[in-house]
């Protein structure tokens, strides 16, 4: 069942990796809470030894995610952090990364602040300039990083042409798929090496599970990662995988009433006289909208404003009752934050500083028209 590549997603997304438990035939997978496995004589055990090097919750979410992202590799971790971090072993002294203009401030901060130590250089570069990437490609370049929807601005990253540049170049195109998600955007069928999720955000999709997943093509990469994920250990606990693989089941029903509420919210605060800008790649007058509609199945649940005055977006954030004012994204009860002073603080003064004026919701499943109401009251 876990490797029939003709279901489709919704099916894969319950059945990929999900037999029923051999003991008892529990139809749930379980969860495998321990730290060590028997062995039948020395040297002769029955698939895992470690619950570091591996854990049967965790090959059922690892082979879950290959399937959803239609590869045939998947590794987790224990945040999205740890997945990147764990990638990015992979780089050597005098190794070159080009990195998205407005990826996530963490993978900014591993780079600026841990790796440049290491002499590991980058270079920051607006991907949707396609000749400015090229450009930005020199011969130690090992990495190009994408990312796409982008955070918070929503910038569509065309993921073809970017894997193409990084082809040529001889390096690996890894793209950030944790906005979007394997059901609206499938990056390694658009030629991506790598997708990187933090999963913490849209495939657990209820706000109680922090991982990340690195999926891969390659099989010599998956050897490396595979390595790499037991040498550093930053591995996700069962109870963590169960909550994702949990998650991973409704991931394409949700997103659909994410996509869904989303958009009637972006369509509302166009009109809104306190608004002065809205990114939301699902509106026609968004730059990123016409290859968003190509790469993508939907346009996601997240939508940035930006309001007249800092001080409204300020106001705005402390004023609803159904966003609640957290960091993160992804779940199923919306969130509304100001980047500039939370989640973009670390990178204010750098490429990817934020207008101070600047909302970021993350739209979740209630109805649209209370979410609306609760984002007209507090706009006022
Ligand atoms: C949250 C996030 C990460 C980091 O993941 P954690 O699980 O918080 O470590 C990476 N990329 C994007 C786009 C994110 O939103």
């Amino acid at each position: 069942m876990s490797d029939r590549e003709d279901l489709r997603f919704e099916t894969k997304a319950i059945h990929a990796g999900q037999e029923p438990e051999p003991t008892y035939g529990a139809v749930s997978v379980p969860i495998y809470q321990t730290s060590t496995y028997l062995q039948d004589a020395v040297g002769k055990h029955r698939g895992y030894e470690y619950a570091r090097t591996g854990n049967p919750t965790r090959t059922a979410l690892e082979t879950a995610l290959a399937a959803l992202e239609g590869a045939p590799h998947a590794l987790c971790f224990a945040s999205g952090m740890a997945a990147e971090a764990t990638f990015l072993y992979l780089l050597r002294p005098g190794d070159h990364v080009v990195l998205g203009d407005d990826v996530y401030g963490g993978t900014y901060r591993l780079l600026s602040k841990v790796l440049a130590g290491w002499n590991v250089e980058f270079d920051v570069v607006d991907l949707t300039d396609l000749d400015a990437t090229r450009k930005a490609v020199r011969e130690e370049t090992r990495v190009v990083w994408c990312e796409t929807p982008t955070n918070p601005l929503l910038k569509i990253v065309d993921i073809a042409e970017i894997a193409a540049i990084a082809r040529e170049a001889g390096a690996w195109c890894v793209v950030d798929n944790t906005f979007a998600s394997p059901y609206l955007q499938q990056p390694i069928a658009l030629g991506a090496d790598v997708v990187v999720h933090s999963s913490t955000k849209y495939l657990g999709g209820h706000s109680d599970a922090v991982g990340g997943c690195l999926v891969t093509t390659d099989p010599e990469v998956h050897e490396r990662l595979l390595f790499l994920q037991n040498a550093a250990g930053a591995v996700p606990g069962p109870m963590d995988c169960f909550l994702v693989l949990r998650g991973l089941k409704t991931l394409a029903v949700r997103m659909d009433a994410h996509c869904r509420n989303a958009g009637r919210i972006a369509e509302f605060l166009k009109s809104h006289e306190k608004v002065r800008k809205v990114y939301y790649p699902g509106l026609p007058s968004h730059p990123g909208h016409e290859t968003a509609s190509q790469q993508m199945m939907g346009f996601g649940g997240m939508v940035s404003f930006e309001t007249v005055t800092e001080a409204i977006a300020l106001d705005v954030c402390g004023r609803t009752k159904l966003f609640f004012l957290a960091e993160s994204l992804g779940g199923v009860e919306s969130l509304i934050e100001h980047p500039g002073r939370m989640t973009h603080m670390s990178v204010a003064g750098s490429p990817l500083e934020v207008s101070p004026a600047l909302v970021r919701l993350s739209v979740g499943i209630e109805h649209p028209d209370d979410l609306m109401e609760d984002l007209a009251q507090a706009l006022g």
